[in-house]
């Protein structure tokens, strides 16, 4: 299974982003309008310089409290984040994910955003793919 057939599978390929000089409390609003857990931090939608997930603004609240809110996403947001693009498999994005602790990763093609996907993306579509591997087998050692 391949990153490009998530997206299709996904069906909305939109890549929802906020330019760096966005409030982090505009940012929540975002979050949580589209109920999505990270936004891509970009200034012209088409390069991913940040992403500001849910787990920023949370530590950020914990240790500093309120005052975070007011801040612009580029002071908060993780740079350069890591991406893949549509050829990678699902197993090797769930691997980096999993090793840098992660769950979410724009995709990109040329350094261009053409989407994104998340843990929970990849861990459905990889279900879905064992589901209908595990059914093929059964009808072929049933002799259907
Ligand atoms: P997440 O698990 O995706 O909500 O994010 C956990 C932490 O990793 C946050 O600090 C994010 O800013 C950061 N992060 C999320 N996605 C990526 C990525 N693709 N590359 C690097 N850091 C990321």
């Amino acid at each position: 299974m391949l990153v490009h057939q998530i997206l299709k599978s996904k069906g909305d390929t939109s890549v929802i982003t906020v330019t760096p000089g966005t409030s982090v409390t505009e940012a929540a609003q975002i979050l949580a309008e589209r109920r999505i857990g990270g936004v891509i931090v970009s200034t012209d939608g088409r390069r991913a310089e940040g992403i500001l997930s849910e787990r920023d603004i949370v530590r950020s609240l914990a240790l500093r409290g309120a005052v975070c809110l007011n801040e612009s996403v580029d002071q908060m947001m993780t740079r350069n984040p890591v991406c893949c693009t549509k050829s990678e498999t699902a197993d090797s994005v769930l691997q980096r994910m999993t090793n840098g602790r992660f769950r979410h990763m724009p995709v990109v093609e040329d350094e261009e955003l053409v989407g994104i996907v998340t843990i929970g993306d990849v861990v459905k579509a990889r279900l879905e793919e064992l589901s209908m591997e595990k059914d093929a087998l059964e009808g072929m050692i049933m002799g259907h």
